[in-house]
């Protein structure tokens, strides 16, 4: 039985001082044995709030990572830094860092296979655009970034992961995708896993819908069988933030 994962990605919001307002208002709210929750904060918050969240069962989370160990690389952030400063999470593949910031599949399977590495869970995001649904393209362009992503990635390590997929057409839209569209897809990806590291390493891997969840929303997506909770952005700098929590 998969336990359910409800994760707020931040984004670039919050300030290290509204963060810590923010982790006060909902941390009571969504500190819970039944759900694993995370806060997917910006890197400049990770210290505070990992300090804020000591105590409590919520996670902490990144939002990107380098995929290299150390060196010149400018401006980035690597896995070891992460983790020493108590992070359990990293979002990497976001339809944002691969639209406004080059990002691949090719570099997305380099993050996921360092972040492993360093004990890191990574939240591998997939998700097609508009258009490609419209031509009908959505499930060739999903299975292949799980397959490019996944690329050499042992089964456990797969096991262990989660994946969120986003239709881009649904984020910070308003629009989300039906609950049969999200299954649709999430059953898709989970059959896609098993083709490549077996049944087993399906069976156990967590996919989150992601794309414009709210409180009203969450409990019939959360509901389908390979929903395994979801990936929220704006909705988890709110207090609904905790009604998303509840049905998970
Ligand atoms: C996201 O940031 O991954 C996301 C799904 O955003 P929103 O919930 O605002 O659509």
């Amino acid at each position: 039985m998969r336990k359910k994962i409800v994760a707020g990605n931040w984004k670039m919001n919050k300030t290290p001082k509204e963060a810590l307002e923010l982790v006060e208002l909902l941390k009571e709210k969504v500190d819970t044995d039944t759900v694993d929750v995370v806060f997917c904060v910006p890197a400049i918050d990770i210290i505070p709030v990992a300090e804020a969240l000591k105590g409590t069962k919520i996670a902490l989370g990144a939002q990107n990572m380098h995929f290299e160990e150390s060196g010149a690389y400018t401006g980035e952030i690597s896995a070891a830094m992460l983790k020493e400063c108590g992070v359990q999470y990293v979002v990497l593949g976001h339809s944002e860092r691969r639209e406004y910031f080059g990002e691949t599949d090719e570099t997305v399977n380099k993050k996921v296979k360092k972040a492993l590495e360093h004990g890191l869970t990574p939240i591998m995001c997939c998700g097609e655009t508009l258009q490609q649904r419209e031509e009908g393209v959505t499930m060739e362009h999903i299975r292949t970034q799980i397959k490019r992503g996944l690329l050499g990635v042992a089964a456990d390590d797969v096991a262990k992961m989660v994946i969120a997929y986003e239709p881009i057409w649904a984020i910070g839209t308003g629009k989300t995708a039906t609950d049969e569209q999200a299954e649709e897809v999430c059953a898709a990806i989970r059959q896609v896993v098993g083709e490549v590291f077996g049944a087993e390493t399906a069976e156990q891997v967590r996919i989150q819908y992601g794309g414009s969840v709210n409180g009203k929303n969450a409990a019939s997506l959360f509901a389908k069988a390979d929903i395994d909770g979801g990936l929220v952005g704006g909705a988890s700098l709110k207090t609904e933030f905790e009604q998303i929590v509840k049905f998970g």
